[in-house]
């Protein structure tokens, strides 16, 4: 008789609501089996009104972590008992992880951007200047990060003036970038003096796949790092139209993958099989 068995697996998961096509099972499952953890991540719908409840829950459940998606990112803060100091500023949190009976927020989105700048496209943004197209969640988590690595000036370009100035006000008050809004309500051309560009909107994302954002190409230059968040589809418009001008490009799939293997190593302790997940995330999306 066997004596040594357990049947329990570790939970981990996601809170979203809508939730039904978030992808992240998919690279988390690979990475798990890919190194043969009992751990299952489950896609859990979970409304605004249920959030204190489903955190209880995790509690309850000895969730081991927890990522959070549209809506909870910045309502969870007050249900946790630390806030890293980067998602503090951002007021945002994507990854819950365990220290004991603690639950700790992290933000890892912007945490996988630089990840992909350093390792992919070889570039440290210590002095650099930064053009970012946006200012939702995904700009703030992504200009926090670049300021706090030491960008030396950031260029927020975003339609909705309010959200921006709000975005430059805190990068203002907690790093020492130097920050400046332009608003965007024509096509905008790349200053000369710009290193890195971002774009940081939903534009481009499936099934919108023939979506550009309002920019003069030609003022790309060849060697300058241009960024997409969207992940799907991974090489977009814009990626392409920058690759084309000679840019060093980096896509949002990237981005996902290393914001996921972030998390993957809070939960775990272990280096994450990012090529695992990547493929995975790319059998996926091709499918
Ligand atoms: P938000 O809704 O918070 O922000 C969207 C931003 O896009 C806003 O600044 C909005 O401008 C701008 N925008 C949207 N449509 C247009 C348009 N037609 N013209 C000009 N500006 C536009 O979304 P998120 O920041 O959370 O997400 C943005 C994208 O980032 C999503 O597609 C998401 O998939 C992706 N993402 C990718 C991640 C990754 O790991 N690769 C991680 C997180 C997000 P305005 O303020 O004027 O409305």
């Amino acid at each position: 008789m066997k004596t040594t068995t357990s049947y329990r697996e570790e939970l981990v998961g996601v809170f979203g609501f809508p939730v039904d096509e978030n992808p992240t099972v998919v690279m988390m499952d690979a990475a798990f089996q890919s190194l043969g953890l009992p751990w299952r991540y489950l896609t859990l719908k979970v409304s605004p009104a249920d959030l204190a409840v489903g955190i209880q829950g995790i509690r309850a459940m000895g969730f081991r972590g927890l990522n959070l998606t549209i809506p909870h990112k910045v309502e969870v803060l007050q249900y946790l008992d630390e806030v890293n100091a980067d998602a503090r500023i951002m007021g945002a949190v994507n990854t819950i992880y365990r220290d004991g009976e603690r639950l700790i927020g992290a933000n890892t989105d912007g945490k996988g951007f630089l990840k992909a700048l350093r390792d992919d496209a070889h570039m440290d943004p210590a002095g650099r200047k930064f053009m970012i197209l946006g200012a939702g969640g995904a700009a703030r988590s992504i200009s926090v990060e670049l300021a706090l690595a030491g960008a030396a000036e950031i260029e927020i370009v975003n339609r909705n003036e309010t959200r921006a100035r709000e975005l430059v006000d805190l990068l203002r008050r907690n790093t020492k970038a130097q920050v400046t809004f332009r608003e965007w309500n024509s096509e905008v051309s790349v200053p000369e003096n710009v290193d890195g560009l971002v774009n940081a909107t939903s534009i481009g994302l499936y099934p919108n796949i023939e979506e550009l954002p309002s920019l003069n190409f030609e003022t790309i230059r060849s060697g300058m790092v241009v960024c997409d968040v969207i992940p799907n589809p991974p090489r977009t418009r814009f990626v392409k139209e920058a690759e084309a001008r000679g840019a060093i490009t980096l896509d949002g799939l990237g981005m996902l993958v290393y914001q996921g293997a972030i998390a993957f190593k809070l939960w775990t302790g272990a280096d994450a099989p990012v090529d695992v997940m990547k493929q995975a995330l790319l059998a996926e999306f091709s499918g």
